[in-house]
């Protein structure tokens, strides 16, 4: 007996917790080791090399065996039982992003380097927020952003932040531009008065095939989805200029008050690049914020031999781009990149607390005022130490690779009569479709072959073999987003630099396969 009390006290004094369980003690970081070798021989386990991309069960599966456990016990089983359980149930049913098989999604398998810095920022806990919180942190992350911006070619005066993802970053391109515009329009501050009356009038200009979250970003900042107009495409899924031009005319005709400009580089589905240096005209010529939404297609940046397809994007107002995509960096990790630091001004804020004008005035930077977030994680160390470590040069080499890689996989899909390719590749996508070799009974060809490269997508998914996205493509990419037909396709995003060829003809022969499997069972 320690002389104790049941409620764990003694004499009145608070119980100290053991001295193992944080790192500021001998013990603990001993603990801190173990725990990570625990983790480490876990991890070796559950993702060296299985022959499947997924190996786990089903969502009914699951949801069955994993809610089973109580996730709040009152009394703990202990780490080590814990990391064990977590390796059996949790990392032994995840998809392994590190298989050349696993190519749906913008799911990077995650470099070491970043993995190393992750487990570092971890322990070091630092917070964005404030400087002192942050002491390293906050000239590091400084330092990269700087960099950062003479990489997509911005010049003095330009600053940035990093944030959470291509979300949080697109948000923050539009929340700058709506309150410069209503602050240049009417006078109005909108962080303190909030919309003038006239805000129904407010529009924003997209590609038909840009990402989903300029509507989110829209509805949030109280302009609703519908202020986001969609522009049309080329036959390559990329902003026709011309286009353009009517659109804002028509607009403008309408009463219509277009602010602006969300350019894409790298659409999620088909990687395509909009003409930026024509947009940047345009956002120029139509007095609209240029944001380029770069959170695919940003590492092109990185690459001698690609950053050409990038021309103009130095012209944009802000650039969003996500490193836990083509950087190979673990999830999350982006940055907001922003050419004038100075439009900060219309979000800028302090607190007592964390920023006061004094440490402004004393010239010490507290990031909050920079961003969405008030505690933030150091992710800015993972790009910071992967960059340290394999140079430029070296992350460019996988992009290219997986370029080159994209391209041959174009190649093997246009020789083959089972497919249709839908998109020439410029970044890693690959858009495809299997084509029935028989038709069916009672349905159309079109919704025939919706049901089969649906049917044939989920297969792969429930027996493991491949992990491949399913999306749908407008029929003729020249209509306006809502009167569309679409056709249900298949689509690889070859991140992954360790995929080969031979990898890739593997999918395709499964594709065919089970395709023809669907065929056979249905078609009769
Ligand atoms: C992934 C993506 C986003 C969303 O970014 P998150 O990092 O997922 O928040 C936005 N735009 C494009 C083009 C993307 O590919």
């Amino acid at each position: 007996m320690n002389g104790l009390e049941s409620d764990g006290r003694l004499g009145g004094e608070p119980r100290r917790p053991a001295r193992d369980r944080f790192l500021w003690s001998a013990a603990g970081s001993r603990a801190y080791e173990e725990a990570m070798d625990r983790a480490c021989d876990a991890i070796r386990r559950t993702t060296v090399r299985s022959d499947r991309p997924y190996a786990g069960g089903s969502y009914d599966d699951l949801s069955g065996e994993l809610s089973e456990v109580d996730a709040i016990p009152d009394r703990g089983v202990g780490l080590d039982a814990t990391i064990e359980w977590v390796a059996d149930n949790v990392l032994s049913n995840s998809a392994l992003v590190s298989d050349p098989r696993c190519v749906a999604h913008l799911q990077c398998p995650p470099l070491v380097s970043g993995l190393v810095a992750e487990a570092m920022l971890s322990a070091a806990n630092q917070s964005l927020d404030s400087w002192d919180q942050s002491p390293a942190a906050t000239v590091v992350e400084e330092s990269l952003v700087s960099e950062l911006c003479d990489l997509f070619g911005y010049g003095v005066g330009a600053d940035g932040v990093f944030t959470s993802g291509g979300t949080q970053s697109n948000l923050m391109g539009l929340l700058l531009a709506r309150d410069r515009h209503v602050h240049e329009t009417w006078g109005r501050w909108v962080q303190d008065e909030g919309l003038p009356p006239e805000a129904d009038s407010l529009r924003v200009l997209c590609s038909s095939v840009g990402h989903f979250t300029a509507k989110q970003a829209a509805a949030q900042l109280g302009l609703g989805e519908d202020a986001v107009v969609s522009v049309p495409t080329d036959d390559e899924f990329r902003m026709d200029p011309a286009a353009l031009d009517e659109t804002v005319a028509r607009l403008r005709d309408d009463g219509s008050r277009p602010f602006a400009l969300v350019g894409t580089a790298g659409t999620t589905d088909f990687g395509s690049v909009d003409p930026l240096s024509e947009l940047a005209d345009r956002a120029d010529a139509h007095d609209l914020w240029f944001h380029v939404d770069a959170a695919y297609g940003g590492a092109l940046a990185l690459s001698d031999e690609h950053r050409g397809v990038l021309a103009g994007i130095d012209r944009a107002d802000s650039i969003a781009v996500d490193f836990h995509k083509l950087f190979y960096q673990p999830i999350s990790c982006g940055a907001f990149l922003l050419r004038d630091g100075s439009n900060y001004r219309y979000v800028a804020r302090n607190a007592a607390y964390l920023n006061p004008e004094s440490d402004e005035e004393a010239g010490v930077s507290n990031l909050v005022s920079k961003s969405l977030q008030t505690t933030r994680r150091f992710d800015a160390l993972k790009p910071f130490v992967t960059f340290r470590a394999l140079g430029r040069k070296g992350v460019a080499e996988l992009v290219e690779y997986t370029l080159d890689l994209a391209d041959d996989a174009a190649d093997l899909i246009d020789r083959d009569p089972a497919f249709e390719l839908v998109n020439e590749p410029t970044l890693n996508a690959v858009v495809f479709r299997y084509e029935p070799f028989r038709s069916h009974p009672d349905l159309a060809d079109d919704e025939w072959a919706d049901r089969l490269n649906r049917e044939i997508r989920d297969r792969l998914l429930e027996r493991g073999v491949a992990i491949v996205a399913r999306t749908e493509v407008a029929r003729t990419s020249r209509q306006i987003a809502d009167e569309i037909v679409t056709d249900v396709c298949l689509k690889f995003t070859l991140l992954n630099p360790q995929t080969t060829i031979d990898d890739v003809a593997d999918v395709l022969t499964s594709v065919k396969r089970y395709g023809a499997a669907v065929e056979s069972e249905v078609a009769g």
